[in-house]
């Protein structure tokens, strides 16, 4: 399989799997052109390593994380996964609708089959209408993408096990933010248990989510303000000690490209 992280972050998520002749994106919260421009930049145009993207798998509705919803509407033809929850919150979000032809519905806790992929959503503790977290296995290979969540959850480290790539929320360092300039009311929700993941909680769910299996972990959605990479790429060594797990930290605006191969 190949994995790209597009952009992560704050200001704009979105996630590219593939196994070489077809490509599923985990969300647009960059505009379709950089999207594009990026894939590109990788590589990843028609005929190369990642195969055309032919659909868009949403998490949740914030901008963050949708913002490019209307404009892959009108100019692609790509197919929608989403639940009817998420569609709902996410067309209202952003001015749209996603038609029913266009849409494949999931349910969080069941698997669906996308041109012979199983793409399990699940869900995560987090202030949106229905966000999940998704599992998906292909080519013999499991990977996941999991942020924005407030907490590690047992239905979260359950769903990590035997992955071979993760790709898993380090929001923010707890006194960075507890310290740093956010009005109050925003510190108070990333802190909640239904924010976001800090360095410390990400450990945590490292601890008991690694497996032999894992060879790849990719920081994701790193505050710019509230964390350093050196202080998440720190936690997860901690926890990822003894094991020979490629550690990787995804940004904002430089794009990242892995493939992670069969034993
Ligand atoms: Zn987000
Ligand atoms: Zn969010």
């Amino acid at each position: 399989m190949h994995y790209a992280a597009l952009a992560s972050g704050s200001k704009g998520n979105c996630h590219a799997l593939s196994d070489g002749d077809r490509t599923l994106l985990i969300d647009a919260g960059i505009s379709l052109r950089q999207i594009r421009q990026r894939l590109e930049a990788l590589g990843w145009g028609v005929g190369a390593v990642g195969g055309p993207v032919r659909a868009l798998a949403l998490t949740h509705e914030h901008s963050d994380h949708v913002g490019a919803l209307g404009v892959i509407l009108r100019r692609t033809e790509w197919v929608i996964l989403a639940t009817a929850d998420t569609r709902r919150a996410a067309g209202r979000a952003q001015g749209v609708e996603i038609p029913a032809h266009r849409w494949i519905e999931l349910e969080a806790g069941h698997p669906q089959d996308w041109e012979g992929w199983r793409v399990l959503p699940f869900a995560l503790p987090h202030d949106a209408a229905d966000p999940v977290a998704y599992r998906v296995e292909a080519a013999g290979q499991a990977c996941a993408v999991v942020t924005d969540l407030g907490h590690p959850t047992a239905l979260v480290a359950d769903h990590l096990q035997d992955l071979d790539l993760l790709v898993l929320e380090a929001n923010h360092d707890v006194d960075m933010l507890r310290e740093g300039d956010y009005p109050p009311q925003l510190k108070a929700r990333i802190l909640s248990r239904v924010g976001h993941l800090s360095n410390a909680a990400m450990a945590e769910l490292l601890h008991r989510a690694c497996s032999p299996r894992l060879k790849c972990l990719v920081l994701a959605h790193l505050s710019e303000s509230n964390n350093h990479p050196d202080l998440a790429r720190f936690a997860a060594e901690e926890a990822l000690r003894g094991t020979s797990v490629a550690l990787h930290v995804a940004h904002q605006r430089d794009p990242l490209a892995l493939s992670v191969v069969s034993d």
